[in-house]
């Protein structure tokens, strides 16, 4: 393989050229000419498939069904609701021509959809029978940033979900909270091996709307972090400026309760950066288009034998997503470092020696160790090794996790720790947005959880008064 075609910089050394090296060259992804609007290739789409379907399954078991409302938001509709409106102005793309025509409302391109279907919702929604009401999309959004765009971590245009629910009373709507926690910590950690951090956002950094905010957190390889999934609990403030109000079973008439909650194609990037390594991309199994690659070794006069026994193993593997690469005037070398490359989780070598031998050369991706195995048991020590390699990754990213927590002792410990190691740092805070302000000032890192697990709450890092919460500090992505 030439110096092109594989990855030039070490991950340790740079990350964020490795990063798009890594995504550019294992072909997952592509830029457009829209800048900061990137394309998925069929390997990083079939990762978002995966992470729809098993998503889609679980929001279905409890009873959420999908819609689709258009992506087109009228103007007067986005600014309905204050807060949220000023959330996302400033990123909002909009249509303003029709052809030569100018038209006579400006319409958002959507950020998120709450302004454009909630005057729906205010419609159906008639009497306390009509609730729960339990939407979702699966969806495309824009939100025309600024900042420099990180293939998958921040694109202008990105895929996700968007729950949009609706309840009677305020107890339902959060009991709602720990059913999509879980169905997401399921997806991050059961699907995609990445470890989070789950905690209500601050005041300050909730979303646009919201009364509060859950998200999920995460820790890049590189001491950043990168909020992931999140769920929002709206109380009844879209309620409120949407006139979504029911008649109770007193016949009073009552304002309803609102969630909102959504994974995006982000999950790929932070995937991606977690498990790859200097060689390039390391699937999770369960989202590899390619779970096993079977490589012949041959020679023109007995290619035939090699590949007719190549494909006999991949028929056996028909329980797995296998393909024999077969392709002539490649050598197996230059098939490794590709395979490699694109992350395929398990590669199986065979040659004639091999066959002889009823055996295998077997290769694991993420430890790159090698190890024989008799053909007529393979099926099963497949199976065993893609959830041997899914625990391996999650490990690793948790491993990752842990040595990127510290803890400060003092103010001045934060403000070093953050400076010269990153990471995310423990630490007390009062709950006060003077403290909040000054330690992101100081350090140019923010607060950006206070955990579900709140642990050794004593004195503010910040002020030395008595301290609400355990939260972590950290630079973000
Ligand atoms: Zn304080």
């Amino acid at each position: 393989m030439s110096e092109e075609l594989g990855i030039t910089v070490k991950k340790k050394e740079n990350f964020d050229e490795w990063y798009i090296q890594t995504i550019l060259r294992s072909e997952l992804a592509d830029y457009s000419d829209v800048s900061g609007c990137l394309i998925l290739r069929p390997d990083a789409y079939f990762i978002w498939e995966q992470i729809q379907k098993y998503t889609d399954k679980e929001f279905k078991k409890v009873g959420i069904k999908n819609v689709y409302f258009p992506l087109f938001i009228p103007e007067k509709l986005l600014n309905r609701e204050k807060e949220h409106v000023e959330g996302f102005n400033p990123e909002v793309a909009w249509v303003t021509y029709a052809g030569e025509r100018e038209l006579d409302e400006r319409l958002a391109v959507r950020p998120t959809s709450e302004t454009i279907m909630y005057p729906s919702y205010s419609k159906w929604i008639r009497s306390w029978r009509d609730m729960p009401l339990r939407f979702n999309q699966w969806n495309n959004v824009v939100r025309w940033e600024f900042k420099h765009a990180v293939p998958f971590l921040r694109t202008r245009e990105f895929l996700w979900n968007e729950g949009h629910t609706v309840f009677a009373t305020e107890k339902e709507a959060l009991a709602e909270q720990e059913e999509i926690v879980n169905i997401y910590k399921n997806i991050t950690e059961n699907v995609l091996a990445i470890p989070s951090i789950i905690g209500n956002k601050t005041e300050k950094e909730k979303f646009a709307g919201a009364v509060f905010t859950i998200a999920f957190e995460h820790m890049l390889p590189d001491g950043r972090a990168i909020q992931g999934p999140d769920f929002h609990h709206d109380g009844q403030k879209f309620a409120k400026a949407f006139d979504i109000t029911f008649l109770d079973k007193k016949k009073e008439r009552k304002y309803a309760w609102q969630n909102t909650f959504a994974i995006s194609t982000r999950e790929i990037g932070v995937m991606i950066s977690l498990h790859s390594d200097d060689k390039g991309l390391v699937l999770p199994p369960k989202v590899a288009l390619t779970q096993v690659v079977i490589v012949p070794i041959y020679k023109t006069e007995n290619r035939n034998d090699v590949l007719k026994e190549a494909r006999k193993i991949e028929n056996t593997l028909s329980d797995f997503r296998t393909q024999v690469d077969d392709r002539d005037g490649v050598s197996p070398g230059f098939k490794f470092n590709e395979w490699e490359l694109k992350g395929v989780p398990i590669r199986l070598e065979i040659g004639p020696k091999d066959i002889e031998k009823k055996q295998v050369v077997l290769v694991r991706r993420d430890t790159g160790k090698k190890s024989i195995v008799k053909i007529n048991n393979i099926s099963k020590e497949i199976e065993n090794l893609l959830d041997g390699i899914h625990s391996n990754l999650l490990e690793n990213a948790k491993k990752i996790m842990e040595n990127h927590t510290h803890i400060a002792k003092n103010y001045d410990d934060l403000k070093e720790i953050i400076k010269t190691k990153m990471g995310m740092v423990k630490v007390c805070w009062c709950g006060e947005k003077k403290c909040e302000e000054k330690i992101k000032e100081d350090t140019t890192a923010k607060i950006i959880t206070i955990p579900l697990k709140q642990e050794n709450v004593n004195k503010c890092i910040c002020c030395g008064k008595k301290a609400k919460y355990s939260v972590l500090v950290a630079k973000t992505y």
